[in-house]
């Protein structure tokens, strides 16, 4: 409470909803039959599973992946009946339980998971779900070929796990011509004849929009759904965020004036300088300091200085006198700038900007005509 409506902060975080929809059906249409789920880890790339996850459950989305265990609890609050809840990472040991108690399948990824996951099977006497990820060249998670035949091999493991799922990982699908690309997938498909029958699933959003040998039985997007393009062939996929924020000063200063912490800029000359409330705090990356820019009408507005922990400075001495007053809004996100426009000047990718943002910025959710604002903390 004691909050002030749409007043008193200095960044609003606009998430399109009805894109994320889009999206889906962008990636569900083109893959089917194959399973479109969805990648909702990290709170769905920071832009929070309690509306993400009923927008994509309403697009027909049943199946939902996330990192932790910890995570799945909200996914499934905000998912509605029928839904599966995946964790990426495997079951941490000790967990086995309560994994098993609450409904979520964990990916096993080493032989140690699967040992503890068939020890409970065999403890309450019943078969438990689990999807087995195998790892096809990124030496990131998942069974090796040795491991993979063993499992196969052991007429037991199929008696204690129900494999809803094989899965493996691609290192390369933002780079369609990577020949290591056609090599995970042949190594896959040999890992998949070892479990006839299983629903088998490698492609990220990159490989959603690489050859359709990449869809298979089901594809998981993420990054996709949330509007950044994860190559060349992925042009239609539409934008999800704007985020704006306030300019809270500004001020003119003559030749030789530094701006901001360590005075790295120094004006060359005469200078109009807006003051933006928005910075490393707020998730906008520090290494944008004296790099990136904004926008306000159809003008690129280049920082000036170094990033602080809640503002930045822009040069606007390029736009008319009165053209901007405190408490205008500036765009930092949004038509002018995209999510890989910010990533390509911060030296990050899209995923990392997005994830960053935080809870502090007023939230707006927009889907269609409606509305719902958040202040910000609130969502
Ligand atoms: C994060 C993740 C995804 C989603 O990747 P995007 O590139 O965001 O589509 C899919 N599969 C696994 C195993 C992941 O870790």
């Amino acid at each position: 409470m004691g909050k002030v409506d749409g007043l008193g902060f200095s960044t609003r975080l606009r998430i399109d909803l009805a894109a994320i929809r889009a999206n889906y059906r962008l990636i569900a249409d083109r893959v089917a039959p194959a399973e479109c789920t969805a990648v909702v880890k990290a709170n769905a790339y920071g832009l929070g599973v309690g509306k993400v996850v009923p927008a994509l459950y309403r697009e027909g989305c049943r199946t939902f992946f996330v990192a932790q265990l910890c995570e799945a609890f909200d996914v499934r609050d905000a998912a509605g009946p029928g839904s599966s809840i995946f964790i990426l990472n495997g079951l941490d040991p000790g967990c086995e339980e309560i994994c098993a108690e609450q409904g979520f399948v964990p990916v096993l990824n080493s032989v140690s998971q699967i040992t503890r996951w068939r020890s409970l099977a065999r403890a309450q006497g019943r078969m438990l779900p689990a999807a087995l990820q195998v790892d096809s060249g990124m030496s990131r998670l998942g069974l090796d070929w040795a491991a993979t035949a063993d499992l196969a091999a052991d007429p037991g493991a199929s008696r204690d796990i129900l494999f809803q799922l094989i899965m493996t990982h691609l290192a390369c699908a933002d780079t369609p011509d990577a020949c290591a690309n056609a090599a995970q997938l042949d190594l896959f498909a040999a890992a998949c004849r070892l479990f006839p029958g299983v629903p088998a699933s490698i492609a990220n959003s990159g490989g959603v929009f690489l050859q359709p040998g990449f869809h298979q039985g089901a594809v998981r997007p993420g990054i996709a759904l949330y509007g950044s393009a994860p190559n060349a062939f992925a042009s239609d996929v539409r934008p999800v965020v704007r985020l704006d924020a306030r300019i809270i000063q500004i001020r003119e200063i003559g030749a030789g004036r530094g701006v901001g912490y360590g005075l790295d800029y120094v004006a060359p000359g005469t200078r109009r300088i807006a003051t933006v409330g928005i910075g490393y705090g707020d998730g906008w990356p520090r290494s944008l300091g004296g790099r990136g820019a904004v926008w306000f009408d159809g003008h690129r507005l280049p920082v000036v200085g170094r990033i602080s922990m809640d503002s930045l400075a822009i040069d606007i001495t390029a736009l008319g006198a009165d053209t901007l007053r405190e408490g205008d809004m500036v765009e930092l996100l949004g038509p002018s700038q995209s999510l890989e426009d910010v990533a390509q000047d911060a030296g990050a990718i899209s995923y990392e900007i997005l994830t960053r943002l935080g809870a502090r910025h007023q939230r707006v959710y927009v889907d269609g005509d409606h509305e719902d604002i958040l202040a910000p903390g609130a969502y």
